[in-house]
């Protein structure tokens, strides 16, 4: 039972279209959390490192309601940081939404709820990050998880491809690749993905495309 008394740090709330994921293009409900231990050297969310507000579920519920959306994203910063996020995550569900989580991969996602679709990261030598994956992680992947790649450079893609093998990890769950943001152009990685036939969705970031770098899109 979620405790009535679970508050959650909470940067903002918005509703705008997925942006990745094979969910991209669906209207969502954004509930980006605050902070994460993470300092990936191409993160595009520092400004939810700090600031936002503490609300009650109760409070988070009601704004999320007011969207009339299916679809409800948790994210970040790195959401599983705080420790309410298993309730928030079972009160959506529980509240009838089509949940999804979007997390680092450096923390513990076996508790939580099997009805959340997992968007885990891997986090590669070019994120300067590598050290914190948890690979404890990879047999708690489920069919209806994402596991996520984002790409500096050709060195990324080479190592990620070690790492498909080696968790033979295309067998578990969707696999996405994507360029960092003006880093690694899209059209390198899409020769690159062709080239080698690998079974990955390789995805461009829509909102950025969209709306450009901001938050509460
Ligand atoms: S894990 Fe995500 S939010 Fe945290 S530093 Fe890395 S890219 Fe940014």
């Amino acid at each position: 039972m979620n405790s009535p008394m679970t508050s959650l740090r909470i940067f903002e709330i918005f509703h705008s279209l997925q942006g990745e994921s094979s969910r991209v293009g669906l209207p969502t409900v954004f509930v980006r959390l605050t902070g994460c231990p993470l300092r990936c050297g191409y993160c595009d969310t520092e400004y939810a490192f700090h600031g936002g507000s503490t609300q009650t579920l109760e409070e988070i519920l009601r704004e999320v309601a007011k969207y009339q959306a299916h679809y409800v994203c948790v994210t970040g910063g790195e959401p599983l940081a705080q420790k309410g996020c298993h309730d928030l995550l079972k009160a959506l569900c529980d509240a009838g939404y089509d949940v999804s989580l979007e997390t680092s991969g450096a923390m513990d996602i076996s508790s939580v709820d099997p009805r959340v679709s997992v968007i885990m990261d891997i986090k590669t030598p070019g994120s300067g990050e590598e050290s914190k994956n948890l690979w404890a992680n990879i047999p708690y992947l489920k069919a209806k998880d994402e596991v996520k790649f984002v790409l500096a450079d050709r060195a990324d893609y080479d190592w990620a491809k070690q790492i498909l093998d080696k968790y033979a990890l295309t067998e578990k769950s969707p696999v996405l690749f994507s360029p960092v943001y003006k880093t690694l152009p899209p059209a390198d990685l899409a020769r690159w993905v062709l080239e080698d036939h690998l079974p990955v969705r390789m995805q461009l970031q829509l909102h950025k495309i969209l709306w450009g770098e901001k938050p509460g899109v």
